[in-house]
This record gives structure tokens, sequence and C-alpha cells, in this order.
């Protein structure tokens, strides 16, 4: 047994860290890091720093990594152009031999980082969802999500793509890659030309369901023969695409078999189409609540099958495996937010993992909204080169007051660094803010993110000091070296006539359930909290997202029977509270506008199924004994309403900076006491970080 095999959580964890043997290659482990789009790949330095983020995930214990999409020719991905239209420099495409060199950078630092690491690049052919002028599909048909109409590939448009996929995989391998994953789920070339009604070809790719799976067939024929028989082919297949008449199980089945045949080393199960309606990896969504289709799909092939989505935790990943649902789990996200995720696993020390809540919110957000991919709970992610925590040679002692999202992230980072930290909150617990969106149903993530920075106060020796409300009276003599002011915000209260009235409850109260919520209630703001808020009084029984039967019954899925899609014809069954809501904002943009780029639409779709109303471009009048007059449409109106929720956004809670600061105390201001507008724990947890480096 080696030393490595020692460490506790090897035993723990024991089919999580056994190694799979490929016959030509082997796996260290289980846990894939599965691929992300991060935008490095479009930037001028891009590979020097994929090359830092990918060794470090190395050097983090994991099995196998799988890179972002890279596009097998110009049609087929990004074309990034400059002011004038010109097409620029992109790492993401992979067609000629000038591009290799860069992506050497990348297999290089991963395997001088551990050498028993493998990397895989992922060939992602966007097909219809490509942005280019230039773009292509089976059949000329846009979709729902995107701008652009594709042009239909003729016979030589189709050999085109098939030659480009086999000359991109054996780049790849001139660069240094174990393998590749090739696509063939989510919207994007491959699955387009799988699924009946993005395929209306009728020729030999199109009409029977043979024809229609040819093309993906072919593209890993060609891509086999090009690279050898001792190369790593991943092949990602929509396991249930979540599309009303999408592919049947059938399908599914058939084309794993004959993937099999075509030469796939490994099946990656992949559960949506990007267009689909049901949300499978928000933090809404039950940890590991796709599983249940690999294990079925794993059954009909002999060759090894990934799983994902929502696998955020060792354990999660053990159970998994044990169940015999998947040879390999992939945890993409995870790994953004802890690079030493596997490590920490074979140290049996999961609680100091810093876990992926499944926010979306400085990943995917970001990757769809073009800015640089990074991580809520760990703001180092991708900005390795940028962002580094590295030890003091100068120790302060520093007093963080304040124990939210921004006080935790200065304390743990200073701490880290050798500083010397003592950490005060007024409450009884640490998490400020935190403490209440953990209490909305779907959002029991964040009960990690506490755990991890209570866990980290112990093992740093931040000097904890709960209910403690500082003044600057404790402060004046107290000799700190620095004094960090993160007292957070306070809610704010519209200047309302009749907002003393008894029937008017803010929203710390409503989630904590200090005030009777009655049966008509107004919620006066519909940002994140106003969402949050109707979500809570609106929900009825136990969370979809710690039940995976409830979330399928929710969503309108149906996990054992798999119709087409897994959704067809299965109506979503919601339970909602006895009440009528009305979800307000001044202005005239479309409530929710403001939410996540990937999540925005799952809540907006949750409260509207609940009969929330949503109304904008309201006007509030007055309160009184028969509730709340608004205007709307310039027209009088009366909700008659036995209480009104006020989430009227916040303000920065300064008072005790303001007056240390008048006493010449050295005092710096973090999170929503720097900043109340545009904050949430993404903006606190990197101003803090950022802050806490530098010191
Ligand atoms: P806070 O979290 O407000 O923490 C301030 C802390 O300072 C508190 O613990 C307080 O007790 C303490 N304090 C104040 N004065 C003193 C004093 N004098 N002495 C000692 N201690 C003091 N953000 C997201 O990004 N994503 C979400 O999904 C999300 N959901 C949310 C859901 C709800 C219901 C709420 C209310 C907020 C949510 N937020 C979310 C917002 C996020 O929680 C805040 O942006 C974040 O908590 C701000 O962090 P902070 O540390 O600046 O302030
Ligand atoms: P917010 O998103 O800024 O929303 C404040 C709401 O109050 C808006 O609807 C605003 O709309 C309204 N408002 C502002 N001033 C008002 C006034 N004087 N009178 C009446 N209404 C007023 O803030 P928040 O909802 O308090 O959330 C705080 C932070 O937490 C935000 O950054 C938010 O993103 C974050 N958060 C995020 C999530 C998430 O899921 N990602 C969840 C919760 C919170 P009008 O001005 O149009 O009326
Ligand atoms: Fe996970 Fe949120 Fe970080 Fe994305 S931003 S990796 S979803 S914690």
């Amino acid at each position: 047994m080696s030393a490595q095999a020692q460490r506790p959580g090897m035993e723990k964890y024991a089919r999580l860290f056994t190694p799979l043997d490929l016959g030509f290659t082997t796996i260290k482990n289980r846990a894939i890091m599965g691929s992300m789009h991060t935008g490095l790949e479009e930037m001028p330095d891009g590979f020097e720093r994929m090359a830092a983020y990918f060794a470090e995930r190395a050097a983090g214990g994991v099995g196998m990594i799988i890179t972002g999409g890279i596009a097998p020719n110009e049609e087929g991905g990004v074309v990034v152009k400059d002011q004038d239209g010109n097409p620029v420099f992109s790492a993401s495409k992979l067609s000629t031999q000038r591009e290799v060199a860069g992506h050497k950078l990348v297999t290089q630092a991963v395997h001088e980082a551990d050498p028993d690491v493998k990397i895989c690049m992922q060939i992602l052919h966007m097909g219809p969802l490509a942005h280019n002028d230039e773009l292509v599909a089976p059949t000329a048909i846009k979709s729902r999500i995107s701008k652009y109409v594709p042009h239909e590939l003729d016979a030589a448009g189709i050999e085109k793509q098939i030659n480009d996929h086999a000359n991109c995989a054996k780049l790849a391998q001139e660069a240094g890659y174990d393998g590749v994953e090739i696509i063939g789920s989510a919207g994007y070339l491959l699955s387009t030309f799988l699924v009946e009604k993005t395929n209306l070809r009728t020729d030999d790719y199109g009409g029977s369901y043979e024809n229609r799976m040819r093309f993906p067939l072919e593209v890993v024929r060609r891509c086999r023969a090009a690279v050898g028989d001792d190369f790593i082919i991943v092949f990602r297949i929509a396991a249930m695409d979540m599309l009303q008449g999408g592919m049947s199980w059938d399908e599914i089945t058939q084309l794993a078999k004959a993937l099999e045949q075509a030469g796939t080393t490994i099946i990656s199960t992949h559960f949506t189409w990007h267009e689909s309606a049901v949300p499978t990896i928000a933090t809404m969504v039950p940890r590991a609540a796709f599983t249940s289709v690999t294990a079925r799909l794993r059954k009909e092939v002999s060759i090894p099958v990934i799983t994902s989505n929502r696998i955020n935790m060792p354990q999660v990943a053990e159970d998994v495996l044990a169940r015999g649902d998947a040879d390999l789990v992939s945890m993409a996200r995870p790994m953004l937010a802890d690079s030493q995720f596997m490590n920490k696993a074979a140290n049996d020390a999961a609680d100091e993992i810093n876990t992926c809540i499944a926010c979306n919110q400085a990943c995917l957000d970001h990757t769809f909204s073009g800015k640089t991919t990074s991580c809520l709970v760990n703001p180092r992610a991708c900005h390795e080169t940028l962002l580094s925590y590295l030890p003091t040679n100068d120790s302060k002692s520093i007093a963080v007051i304040g124990a939210g999202p921004a006080g935790l992230a200065y304390a743990t980072v200073a701490a880290e660094r050798g500083h010397k930290v003592t950490l005060f909150d007024a409450a009884s617990e640490i998490g400020g803010q935190f403490n209440l969106a953990k209490l909305v149903p779907g959002k029991e993530e964040f009960y990690e993110t506490l755990r991890y920075y209570g866990k980290m106060i112990e093992k740093l020796n931040i000097d904890l000091r709960l209910n403690t409300r500082v003044d600057v009276d404790m402060l004046a003599d107290s000799g700190f070296d620095r004094i960090i002011i993160a007292t957070g915000i306070s809610p704010r209260t519209p200047q309302i006539e009749g907002i003393d009235d008894e029937k008017v409850v803010g929203y710390i109260d409503a989630l904590k359930g200090n005030k009777k919520i009655g049966k008509r209630v107004a919620i006066m703001g519909a940002g994140g909290i106003g969402f949050d808020v109707a979500d809570y009084i609106s929900h009825d029984g136990p969370s979809a997202a710690l039940d995976i039967d409830l979330f399928a019954k929710e969503w309108g899925v149906d996990f054992k029977n798999h119709p087409r899609g897994g959704v067809t014809g299965v109506e979503p069954q919601v339970a909602s509270a006895d009440r009528e809501i009305f979800l307000m904002q001044r202005k005239e943009t479309a409530v929710g506008k403001g939410l996540g780029k990937t999540t925005g639409w799952t809540h907006r779709l949750t409260l509207s199924r609940r009969g929330v109303k949503m109304m904008n471009g309201i006007d509030y009048l007055k309160i009184d004994a028969r509730g709340l007059h608004i205007l709307r449409d310039n027209k009088p109106d009366l909700l008659e309403v036995d209480t009104i929720i006020v989430c009227a956004g916040q303000e920065p809670l300064r008072t005790l900076y303001d007056a240390a600061e008048a006493k010449g105390l050295p005092v710096d201001l973090v999170g929503g006491a720097y900043e109340a507008a545009e904050l949430d724990a993404k903006a606190a947890i990197k101003q803090a970080s950022e802050m806490a480096a530098i010191i």
C-alpha cells in the first residue's frame, strides 16, 4: 500500500478512491472535474491562467480533468471580434497546428502538478448555439435560446464537420491531452442530429433513428481512427434531455451501445438541453438527483459511465458509487469552490471543504454574461495568477467586526496568511444574513458555507467573540493594528404614510417567524430578498431540494418510466400555501429581471405556478386599516391585504465606522457596510478576500 493510500479518508470514501483501470491507462480515483467554460479561453493570457487554474486542481487530488469546450472549427464556436469587427485571438478553437502550443502549457502544468492526473479536452461544436455568422446545424432551425438561424449542412458540410472533429482530437493528442470528451448533448451540434424536432433531413443523416445517430457515431469512429487505441474518448450523452418530445429511453440505450462499438472509452451522462424548462443544477435541485438515470444506462453498456449534477461532497459521491449508479462521478462547480476537494476528502477532512452551494452566481451566470467565471465562495477560482493568499512577514493584530460573509472571508483569509484575528459579532452565531438565506426552501446549501467558515475559524485559531455588540469605546484602547468594519446593512424602510401600521412586517421578522403572516400578503420590493420571501410564504410542505421524488413531482419529471425527454406528458404538480400573494416593484421592467441569469427563470416559474401575482410599475400611496393603496397604470387601486412585508433594499450600517473614524482609529470598511447597493454575498466575499490578501 502506498503512503497516499494510508490517508484516513481513502478508507472512509473507499469507492471514491478506487482507481479505474481502462486497460491502456488508469484513472487514479473516481472523481472527475467536469467541463466548464471559464472565459479564460478567450483571453490573450488565457492559456497561462488556465494552466495555473487546472494545475491547482490536479494538485488538489482529482483523478481526471475535462477542460472547457474547445471548438473543432470556427463555425462551431465563439468568434470574438474587436471593435472593428475583426476576429481576435481566441483559445477556444483547436483546428490548426499553430494552436497546439498554447494547449501544451495547460497539459504540461497539469502533468507536472501530478503525472497521474489525466486531462481530457472537451471538443464542443455548438451547432445552432454557436456565436458566429457561419453556424451550422442538420436543419436550419433556430434554437429558442439563440439569436441566429443556422445554415443547413449539405453532404460536403457534414463530411467537413466530421473530419474537423477528428482533426481536433488528433491535435489535442499532440498537445499532450490524455483524451478528449466529445459533447453530444445540451442542444449542441451532435445532439441536434439525434432529436427529431431539430433534424428534419431526408438524407442518410435524417429520418430513421439509425440515420440520426449516424453523425455522432461517425464523429467517434473518425476520432478513434485519428488518435489510435490508447487515448481516452469520453462521449457526453443526453441521458435525459428534459425536452418535451425529446429522446426516448430506447433511443438513448441504442445510442450508448452503438457508441461503445464505435470506440468510446467512457460515456458521460448529461441531463439537459440548455433550452429545457427543468432546473438541473440550481441549488433547488436535490443532491445527486439524476444518478438513477445513469444507473439504468450503466446496465446497458460494458464501458465505464460517469454521472454528474449536484454532487458536491465526498459522502454524496461515495454513496452514488456505493449504490452502483456510476463508475465515475463528475464534479465541476465543486472543484471551482474548492480546488483541494479530493485532498481534503483523502485526509478525512470533508468538514474543511468549501462546498459549492449551487448558486451559479459567479460561475454560470458569469459564463452566460460573457464575464470570467469564478466562484461566490472562492473568488480565487479562475483568478489563481491574480489573487494569492501568501503568508505575511508582518503579522498584525486585526479586529473584524461582523461575522457575515464579508467579515468571515476577511477573517479567514487574513488568519490563513498569518495575521492574528479577533472576530466579533453581536449575534449568537456566525453568518450574518446567510442565517436568513438558509431558511428559504431550496437554499439549504447555505448551511454548508457556515459550516465551512465555522471549521476554518477553529482551524485558524481565530478568536471568535459572539454575542458581543462592539461599540467605539470598546475599540478605542484595544490595541488592534487594524479594525475591519463588516457590520453589514440595515433594511430600508420606505417613507410611506402608514408604514408604522401593525400589518407592516420587515423581511427579517417574516423569515424568522417573529410576526404572524396573514392570508393576503403584499410584498413591497421584488429583488432577490422579495423573491425569497415570496417563496418562503407561498411554499407548503417539505423542501423539494431535499427530496428527489418531490422535486420530480414539482418540475414534472418522470425518472422511473422515462417518457421522451423524461418530461413528455408529465404535468408539474405544485403544492402551495393557502395565501394570496402580491409581489411588487416600482420599476417598469419585468419582475425578476435582475435575478441570476441562469436561475432567475426558475424562481419566476416557481412563484407563478404557485399563483403569486407579480406586479411592476407600482406606486405605493399609503397603508391603512383597509390595506395597501397603490397606483397601478396611473389608476388608484387598493390591495386589501392583512400583511405587508417590506423587502425594499438595504442601507449600509456604518455607525460604528463613522464613530471609529472620528476617533482616528485604523478602520476599513467591507461588505454591506461599505456599499449596500448591488451588494450580494459574491461581492462581499470577493471584496473582503481581496482586501485581506494584501494587508
Ligand atoms: P451581513 O451578512 O449583514 O453581516 C453583518 C454582521 O455584522 C451581522 O452578523 C451582524 O450581527 C454584525 N454586526 C452588525 N453590527 C455589529 C456590531 N456593532 N458589533 C458586532 N457585530 C455587528 N446573497 C447572495 O449573494 N446570494 C443569495 O442567494 C442571497 N440570498 C439572500 C437571502 C436572504 C433572505 C437575505 C436576507 C440575503 C441574501 N443574500 C444573498 C445577501 C447576502 O446575504 C448579503 O449580501 C451578505 O450577507 C452581506 O454580507 P455582510 O457580511 O456585508 O453583511
Ligand atoms: P434589491 O435586489 O436591490 O431589491 C430591492 C427591491 O426594493 C427592489 O425591488 C426595488 O424595486 C425595491 N425598492 C428599492 N427602494 C425602495 C423604496 N424606497 N421603496 C419601495 N421599494 C423600494 O435588494 P434585496 O432584495 O434587498 O437584496 C439584497 C441583496 O441580496 C441583493 O444584492 C440581492 O441580489 C441579494 N440576494 C440575492 C439572491 C439570489 O438569489 N441571488 C437572493 C436574495 C438576495 P423598485 O425600486 O423598482 O421598487
Ligand atoms: Fe458553486 Fe456558486 Fe461557486 Fe458556482 S459560484 S461554483 S454554483 S458556489
